[in-house]
């Protein structure tokens, strides 16, 4: 591969070639999870943006190989009585305080009036949520009358969806994992910012989006987040990828989708985050 002066390549969402350096990391900063991966060695980051979509990337030679099959509980949950713990807190927040509460509701009256017709309400309307984590979004769904489904590549976090939240669950990696059935709602709850191939992970939602159905994205927004400086947590080490409002456009046509809405917002947690809703185009 071509290398340019940053030593990047081409840029994965839009094939630009120029990069701009945002910001170098020499130690974590305040807030970010000490990972045993990245307590290990001299941590040396940075984080790169495209000169033509925007997208940023976070580039580091830390070995993360290990890190959602299980470092990610270990140091985000501790262990199966930590993600229970954590669940029951953020499920207890009001709505007012809660970006999970703000998520349903945004997709609740989007979906109202989406499946008005396809899937009319007296009907079951079924929601695949990819990298469930705590399963706090499916929980919710299932509240107002969906029927949920959770993959995570943790046993544990399925393990919590199976007996704490009532819901399905599907324990293996979306890359790998090849998933019977089609649901009318495939959601990924910033789950596309912490893999290295977001375009081929959304474009397996393909196989398994209903002829009717929608895909729901939730990434972190660098462009507002980069105005706040470098400690954000948008850019935390665990987010090899950071979206603009164009790169996760350009993305979610990449991978086989149209987008039908796309905005942005901060969170109630101050989370400065792009969500889109998208459909899958005809091939
Ligand atoms: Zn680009």
């Amino acid at each position: 591969m071509n290398k340019n002066n940053l030593g990047t390549g081409k840029c994965p969402i839009c094939m630009h070639e120029s990069f701009s350096q945002i910001f170098e990391y020499t130690s974590p900063p305040k807030g970010e999870i000490r990972f045993s991966f990245s307590s290990k060695t001299n941590y040396n980051r940075r984080v790169i943006q495209c000169n033509l979509c925007g997208h940023y990337l976070s580039i580091h030679k830390m070995d993360d190989s290990s890190l959602y099959s299980e470092d990610y509980v270990n140091a985000n949950y501790n262990d199966n009585h930590g993600i229970q713990k954590t669940y029951e807190k953020i499920m207890a927040l009001p709505p007012h305080k809660s970006d999970n509460s703000g998520r349903v509701q945004n997709i609740l009256e989007f979906t109202d009036k989406y499946f008005m017709d396809t899937v009319p309400p007296s009907e079951k309307r079924h929601v695949l949520d990819i990298g469930s984590g705590l399963s706090v979004f499916p929980s919710k769904m299932k509240t107002e009358g969906w029927d949920c489904t959770a993959v995570d590549p943790d046993p544990r976090a399925i393990e919590h969806a199976l007996k704490n939240v009532g819901i399905k669950g599907i324990c293996g990696d979306f890359f790998t994992t090849d998933i019977p059935g089609t649901y009318d709602l495939i959601t990924f709850n910033k789950v596309l910012e912490h893999v290295k191939d977001p375009e081929k992970l959304l474009a397996k939602a393909k196989n398994n989006v209903s002829a009717n159905g929608l895909v729901y994205i939730e990434v972190p927004d660098g462009e507002l987040a980069a105005i706040e400086g470098k400690e954000r947590e948008e850019f935390f080490i665990d987010h090899p990828h950071i979206f603009s409002f164009a790169s996760l456009s350009l993305l979610v046509k990449k991978s086989g989708f149209f987008p039908i809405k796309i905005e942005r917002l901060k969170e109630p947690s101050t989370k400065y985050t792009l969500r889109a809703f998208a459909i899958p185009c005809n091939d």
